[in-house]
């Protein structure tokens, strides 16, 4: 189990701040729908609790299943919420401190385009359906 910490990070021109309880464990999607809102691939972090935010976070509702946070100034991709969780998934680039993480997961794997692939750090990888399996049964890792 990931030891859970306060931790802090910023969007990419500072408008919004945040801090944080969470472990320092993330997962990476590849679903269509997080390659076009964030340009690449969304890693995430689950958060425990949202202790402080600063800044006017925009909401988009990409989803029935959930919505995603960006910053109205620079439209770096904040948070994504699912709506049958209380826990906000923050990006995991946002946060200041980028040393000592772990790539616990993979999900929507059956979705990733064949010109890249992550290195084989330990992660589990899941297809679209087995990520949905492993959310509503509590085993996707976290
Ligand atoms: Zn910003
Ligand atoms: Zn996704």
């Amino acid at each position: 189990m990931a030891e859970v910490t306060q931790q802090t990070g910023q969007c990419a021109c500072g408008a919004i701040t945040f801090s944080v309880r969470a472990p320092k464990t993330y997962g990476a999607c590849h679903c269509t729908m997080c390659r076009r809102w964030t340009g690449g691939i969304w890693m995430g972090v689950v958060c425990d609790e949202v202790s402080e935010m600063s800044g006017t976070v925009r909401e988009w509702t990409s989803s029935r299943i959930g919505s995603r946070g960006y910053c109205g100034d620079c439209g770096s991709s904040i948070w994504h919420k699912p709506r049958h969780s209380a826990k906000y998934t923050f990006g995991q680039g946002l946060f200041d401190d980028q040393k000592g993480w772990t790539l616990t997961r993979e999900i929507f794997a059956d979705d990733q385009p064949s010109h890249y692939a992550l290195a084989d750090t330990g992660q589990k990888a899941f297809t679209a359906w087995g990520t949905l399996v492993a959310l509503l049964t509590g085993r996707l890792p976290r």
